[in-house]
């Protein structure tokens, strides 16, 4: 359905009604106690997969019992409370396009109140947000996934977040490191380890948060206080920045391994021959100094094993080796051994490295340094065993494989690419780009695997700068196959904190497109409309700039978009309404709450015209406003009609009232004088009173309706029986109904507090109406129930009924349905001061009807 049925769209209010048929953002409205769907949009019929007819005029719980208590719940809190109500990321189980869909909702629920400012229904607004809650969803997902990677590293890593640097995650090793336990998470790092304060690495994290540059340094010197006593350390570290969403910097990541001992060891055995005896055997590492063998070309052949520690044995396996060459100790030994410590001997410069030697069957973690300056051919070597360890890492890949696994059946596209553009992976969801399976894309460079030129294009730009400016990027492009996607190009680092590959999540939104696409459209159609409308409309920014007035607003006021566009509604408003309208804009402003209200403003003649002005927010998907759009719609003539009308009525029914009155008792005066001696004279007396009664009641109803106006209607409130009341109402009227007999069913044993003789003239009304309209039937159903603490009593006939286009408007002053005016007599008041003494009553009042089967009235009132 595109539009609203056609009887809606009457005047200028409800064309501007059907906007907000059209609007991005669901609304609906529910009225009375059983949340009667009052107003929907087409958004909202979308969402709830009902059509119109089926929702409207209809209570939401007999629509969709699926709803339940929670919901009813939190409407009978907002009658009770007057609190709006948030509901951030509802679930919603959806069809779309024929298929089951999750959709999120993030919806608010306000109460609607009536001029008396009472509570009388609830207006939901909700808009989607779908794409952020699934987005965020899969980033949490990806987050979880990488710090199970990351809690079983060997590295130690952490991260920390803020300005603060509060440690957000931190592994095992650097637990270990830092001394402390699982506790310091949520702690800002100086607080955990205030040592540093002084120490460049404090600054070193301060440069990384504050500049996005990454930091590396082997052999990064820092003092910590360990076991109690402030020890040198010694650390290889990598500080990264650590990148949100959209690319700031939230934190750090810092990827550590502590080398104090190796240093230490390489320090105090350069420094002095003799002392180095003693730290030796101290150290829990293999420790073994050994001198290269070379042949006559300079090529490391083997080597002697000139000294080892008693940790040396343990950690290789092998038994005492002193003075043997390696190739003697073990004869199976790879070239690569002496290989490597030759060049560490001819170079000087130190290898740290991880290694298997097959013949011992352990991993190794060695450190290899030059003992002593150019020409020296001893080597130091620190032998760790890591081969259990080696097996933890074995499992930390197949986790990767793990990860693999899961990018693999991702929705997304995710691919990475190395420094020259080739894929190194890419999921199989990289079919839906251009119907090329992924196997095609694997080991091929992006412009060899047959994209077309313009992603090529974007990657040929955007590939480099990710990887020179370490930094993540978001590019958007259509595929071959239509698809929109939209691409965040993430930078991948080696351990030494150098970027070298590219991962690019690509996420398919070709549905965000098509719905851009439709707001633009939606935007055009809304132009059109504006222009053409006899009606002001304006547009405003978020903080109430006025930013458009159609020109019907211009030439309504006489003065150019510049003239109004600041303090120009100063100039056209009423003196008189500037106040309120003011107050009303600062809150809807702080609430994002329509806005509405009637006020008058100044046409170019210089005239004050009576408008309504209405006011609506413009929100994102996220619920923040993004604008304003506003109307104003000429009601003087209205105005001014009913003003007189008003006071046509408020004078007559006052005039009236006193002659009135007097006929009456006299009326009864003569009455018992005639009833004995004429008894024609006496019934035709009796008529006349009858008809004096009626004009009474009429009058007095009038000048009720006019005291409701000028709210001066007044109550007498005492505590009395429900029943009693109910019960006089139904004799009362019993005997004047010759067709229709009431039948009560249900009872009230509570007495209530109000006024026993206003709350009679609604019953009276309604059963008077219903025997009024159902000149056909035979009886009339008065039920009494008590609901939820309150009591709800309803009145059904099997009349002639009503369409439900008239539900509401029956309750309207003076309003009778068109065409009921030809049978029945009435003035159109009666609901009016009906509704209006329930509602002072803190009560409710609703119908339901169906034409040709009858009526229900209801209201209901608390206990
Ligand atoms: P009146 O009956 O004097 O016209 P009311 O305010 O009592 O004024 O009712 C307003 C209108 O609502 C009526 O004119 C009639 O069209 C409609 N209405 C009220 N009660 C019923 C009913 N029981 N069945 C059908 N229509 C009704």
């Amino acid at each position: 359905m595109d539009a609203l049925p056609k009887h809606k769209i009457e005047t200028d209010e409800a064309k501007f009604s059907n906007l907000l048929f059209q609007a991005p953002v669901l609304i609906v409205t529910f009225q009375g106690p059983s949340f009667i769907v009052d107003t929907v949009n087409k958004k909202a019929l979308e969402t709830w997969q009902k059509s119109y007819e089926q929702v409207i005029n209809k209570p939401l719980f007999e629509v969709s019992p699926e709803f339940g208590l929670g919901l009813k719940e939190i409407f009978n809190n907002i009658y009770t409370t007057g609190e709006p109500f948030n509901a951030n990321e509802i679930q919603v189980q959806l069809k779309r396009k024929g298929k089951p869909d999750t959709a999120y909702f993030n919806s608010v629920y306000q109460p609607l109140r009536n001029l008396d400012n009472e509570i009388y229904g609830i207006i939901c607004t909700g808009t989607e947000v779908t794409e952020s809650v699934i987005a965020r969803k899969q980033i949490e997902a990806n987050e979880k996934r990488f710090s199970n990677i990351l809690s079983q590293s060997l590295m130690a890593i952490g991260i920390l977040k803020g300005t603060e640097m509060t440690v957000a995650f931190a592994n095992e090793p650097l637990l270990k490191i830092l001394g402390k336990g699982n506790d310091v998470i949520g702690k800002p790092i100086l607080e955990v380890i205030p040592e540093i304060k002084d120490q460049p690495f404090s600054k070193l994290l301060q440069d990384v948060y504050k500049t996005g540059v990454a930091f590396a340094a082997d052999e990064m010197k820092g003092i910590m206080l360990r076991n109690e006593k402030l020890e040198e350390c010694y650390f290889n570290l990598v500080f990264q920045p650590y990148r949100d969403v959209d690319d700031n910097i939230t934190g750090l990541t810092i990827l550590a391994t502590e080398i104090t001992e190796y240093v230490l060891a390489k320090k105090q055995i350069e420094k002095s021959e003799e002392k180095y005896r003693g730290l030796f055997d101290a150290i829990d590492q293999g420790l073994s100094i050994i001198e290269m063998i070379f042949d006559e070309t300079n090529k490391p052949i083997d080597y002697r094993f000139l000294e080892n520690n008693s940790v040396f044995s343990e950690q290789t396996g092998l038994p005492d080796i002193i003075n043997k060459t390696a190739r003697e100790a073990i004869p199976a030994l790879d070239d690569f051994w002496f290989e490597t410590f030759g060049k560490v001997a001819l170079t000087g410069k130190s290898i740290r490295f991880t290694q298997k030697s097959d013949p011992l069957n352990r991993w190794f973690d060695v450190n290899a340094f030059r003992l002593g300056n150019q020409g020296s051919n001893k080597v130091g070597v620190l032998f760790t065993n890591i081969t259990g360890r080696k097996k933890a890492e074995l499992d930390l890949m197949a986790s990767e494989e793990l990860f693999r696994v899961l990018t693999h059946n991702s929705p997304d596209i995710i691919t990475r690419l190395d420094k020259d553009g080739r894929y190194l992976y890419a999921s199989p969801s990289i079919k839906k780009l251009d119907g090329k399976n992924a196997e095609e894309f694997i080991g091929r460079k992006y412009r060899e695997a047959g994209l077309a030129e313009h992603i090529c294009q974007l990657f040929d730009t955007y590939i480099p700068l990710v990887l020179q400016e370490k930094k993540s990027h978001t590019i958007e492009f259509t595929a071959m196959s239509g698809l929109e996607v939209y691409s965040r190009l993430v930078p991948e680092f080696n351990e030494k904190g150098e970027a070298v590959s590219v991962m690019m999540i690509h996420a398919d939104i070709t549905e965000r497109k098509q719905a851009e696409e439709k707001i633009k459209e939606s935007e055009a159609k809304f132009r059109a409309l504006s222009e053409t409308i006899p009606t002001m409309v304006w547009t405003a920014s978020p903080d109430g700039k006025k930013n458009f007035f159609n020109q019907y607003f211009l030439n309504y006021t006489g003065l150019s978009f510049e003239e109004l566009k600041n303090d120009g509604m100063l100039k056209i408003i009423f003196p008189d309404d500037l106040k309120k309208d003011s107050q009303q804009w600062q809150h809807s402003f702080e609430t994002g709450e329509d806005f509405k209200m009637e006020k008058r403003l100044r046409h170019h003649d210089g005239t004050f015209r009576w408008h309504v002005s209405h006011g609506i927010a413009q929100k994102d998907s996220n619920g923040n406003i993004t604008g304003w759009i506003g109307s104003n719609t000429d009601i003087s003539e209205h105005k001014i009609k009913e003003q007189q009308k008003d006071e046509f009525i408020s004078i007559a029914s006052h005039e009236m009232k006193t002659p009135l009155t007097s006929a009456k008792g006299y009326l009864e005066l003569i009455l018992p004088l005639l009833s004995e001696e004429n008894k024609t004279a006496f019934l035709y007396a009796n008529k006349a009173n009858q008809a004096v009664e009626r004009l009474h009641s009429l009058v007095t109803e009038l000048l009720d309706v006019s005291k409701i106006q000028h709210g001066q209607l007044n109550y007498n409130i005492s505590t009395f029986d429900f029943i009693d009341m109910i019960d006089e109402a139904i004799e009362n009227i019993q005997l004047t109904a010759k067709n229709h007999s009431l039948e009560k069913i249900g009872n009230c044993l509570h007495q209530i507090k109000g006024d026993k003789d206003r709350l009679q003239q609604v019953l009276s009304n309604l059963l008077t109406n219903a025997i009024k309209f159902s000149p056909n039937a035979d009886k009339v159903l008065i039920k009494i129930e008590e609901l939820d603490g309150k009591i709800q009593v309803s009145v059904q006939d099997f009349g002639v009924g009503m369409s439900s286009q008239h539900l509401y408007k029956i309750f309207e002053r003076y309003y009778r349905v068109q065409e009921h005016a030809v049978f029945f007599q009435g003035l159109g008041i009666g609901l009016h001061i009906s509704s209006n003494i329930i509602q002072r009553h803190n009560g409710t009042m609703w119908a339901d009807s169906e034409p040709g089967k009858g009526s229900t009235f209801y209201f209901t009132l608390p206990l």
